[in-house]
């Protein structure tokens, strides 16, 4: 049986080891993906960390898989050996629950997530159902990993803030630097929040087009229409909501944040709007994707071997990146 080398996870808290698994055979309805790159999002920190509840382990994680198709399952129609596809967070769903019936299954009652509760992509292949995975264009495979989960869960945040004018980010990593080219290129304004003294970050973030970058700390030269938190940050919340304006809403971006701290209720009236924004729909990917094609965004990557995925990890945790890591076996 045909072997590949995968990163695995065995238990939360301890570095990934290097591992030799076998090529696992597509069931039916999946394919086996030759994985050209894949990238590191700040979930996989969480999960390594043990703040997510119930991980399959051992896990193979990463869910921003840029993979080649390599094999086809039974019944697997539309796709053929050699396609580009990209494998999101969202790996499976029940298709029978309220949520997903209502066209809400990122809210699924049993959903799959890529390299949490099913195997991801540090490893040379991996698995995934056919109908979750959506085609690529030609290109750079490292420039593409981001875009399915930072720029999927950043464009599920963007619909989610409606038609603002005036767009903070807080937190100028990964699903920002996308979202500020898309955001700019609609004709936003983008205000990026950076950590206090980040000269480097608020200068890449006017790079790529915000009208404004400042500290986490800082006050904005105008009230914001809506504010997007990315950091894991629960005091960036209180911290949006003086930002913006009545009526104004902040998108919670992350799958895990610090405690929300207590605050006065009048940050809150004027019918400002908190809310989170969690894992995606099949349509978010379609709609980016689509977008994408017409407003095509330079993501800024930084590359390590696969081998190296615990100092990816390191270099995120850390704050040390400019853009996204980014795995290539
Ligand atoms: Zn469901
Ligand atoms: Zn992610």
């Amino acid at each position: 049986m045909p072997s590949m080398r995968a990163m695995v996870l065995g238990a939360p808290g301890r570095p990934l080891r290097p591992a030799e698994l076998p090529v696992p055979p597509p069931g039916p309805g999946e394919l086996l993906l030759k994985v050209l790159a894949c990238g590191v999002c700040r979930t996989d920190l969480h999960l390594v960390d043990g703040e997510l509840p119930d991980p399959k382990l051992p896990v193979v994680p990463g869910h921003e898989i840029v993979g080649e198709v390599a094999g086809l399952g039974p019944g697997v129609e539309g796709l053929a050996i050699g396609q580009r596809v990209g494998v999101p967070w969202l790996a499976w769903t029940c298709g029978v629950c309220r949520f997903c019936r209502s066209d809400r299954e990122n809210l699924c009652d049993q959903p799959l997530f890529t390299g949490y509760t099913r195997d991801g992509g540090y490893a040379e292949f991996t698995l995934a159902d056919a109908r979750y995975c959506f085609p690529l264009p030609a290109g750079d495979p490292v420039a593409q990993a981001p875009l399915l989960c930072a720029g999927l869960i950043g464009y599920r945040a963007y619909r989610m803030a409606g038609e603002a004018k005036r767009l903070g980010l807080y937190g100028f990593g990964a699903a920002a630097h996308i979202l500020a080219q898309i955001a700019t290129a609609e004709g936003r304004e983008v205000y990026a929040f950076t950590r206090p003294g980040d000269m480097a970050a608020q200068a890449f973030a006017r790079r790529l087009g915000a009208v404004w970058a400042g500290g986490s700390d800082a006050v904005p030269p105008l009230p914001l229409d809506a504010a997007i938190v990315f950091a894991p940050v629960g005091a960036l919340v209180p911290a949006a909501l003086r930002a913006v304006d009545k009526g104004g809403v902040v998108v919670l971006g992350g799958i895990h944040m610090s405690d929300i701290p207590s605050f006065p209720y009048r940050i809150l009236w004027e019918e400002r709007v908190v809310r989170s924004v969690a894992n995606l729909t099949r349509a978010d990917g379609l709609g980016l994707f689509a977008k994408l094609a017409r407003t095509p965004v330079a993501t800024e990557t930084v590359r390590f071997p696969l081998e190296a995925a615990n100092e990816a990890l390191a270099a995120l945790r850390e704050g040390r990146l400019q853009g996204a890591a980014v795995l290539v076996p």
